[in-house]
């Protein structure tokens, strides 16, 4: 494990990350007495080397080394850590910010390109929708879902649960939105980023 202290002031790393605007756990960074129920309870520690409990020392120790890891991106944001905590910590929101500073820096576009599927179906219909890439594996693993997906329209209808698309001004309006906030030009970053490598 690479191991990074920014400056004589480690704190610093974790005094950014409390100041994010993703952060509504007060302080919550600096009050974690590493008991690790965090750890014990999260699924992505049960099945890989993640281990939240050790993010946040990592955090604590300033080690930024930690935006390069492939270990954050196994967090698929449960909140079960954030539940548990017994002084109000939230790794979960830790690791969101922690991939936003890596995204900032350019880091890990080949993992986001992946899901980039996600980002069109915000963009072009206003909702998250699983991108197409996804579906084989999917078939393959959950018997009946390709069945279902055809059938959805049907089904909604039947519930009366209305159309399965926004209207088409809510989907301008959204798309204005993820235009004028720069997630459109971010897409537009990390894709031309992967294809330029073809
Ligand atoms: S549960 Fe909270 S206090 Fe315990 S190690 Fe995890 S973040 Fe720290
Ligand atoms: S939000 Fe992330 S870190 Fe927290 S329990 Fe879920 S997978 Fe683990």
């Amino acid at each position: 494990m690479n191991k990074e202290l920014i400056n004589n002031n480690p704190i610093e790393f974790a005094v950014d990350i409390i100041s994010h605007d993703k952060n509504t756990k007060e302080n919550g960074v600096l009050k974690c007495v590493q008991c690790g129920m965090c750890t014990s309870t999260c699924p992505a520690a049960r099945h890989s080397s993640y281990n939240p409990r050790d993010i946040i020392e990592r955090v604590l120790n300033g080690d930024e080394a930690i935006l390069e890891e492939e270990d954050i991106w196994n967090c698929f944001y449960c909140y079960t850590c954030h539940s548990v905590c017994p002084v109000g910590n939230s790794v979960c929101e830790v690791n969101q910010i922690l991939k936003q500073n890596a995204i900032s820096k350019g880091i890990a576009y080949e993992k986001l390109y992946d899901y980039l599927g996600f980002a069109d179906s915000y963009f072009n219909a206003a909702i998250g929708a699983i991108p197409e890439a996804f579906f084989e594996d999917i078939k393959d693993d959950v018997d009946g879902w390709w069945e279902f997906r055809q059938d959805l329209v049907n089904i909604r209808n039947k519930l009366n649960l209305g159309p399965l698309f926004p209207s088409e001004d809510v989907i301008d309006e959204v798309s204005i939105i993820l235009t004028n906030t720069g997630f459109k030009s971010r897409m537009d970053e990390i894709r031309k980023s992967q294809e330029d490598k073809i």
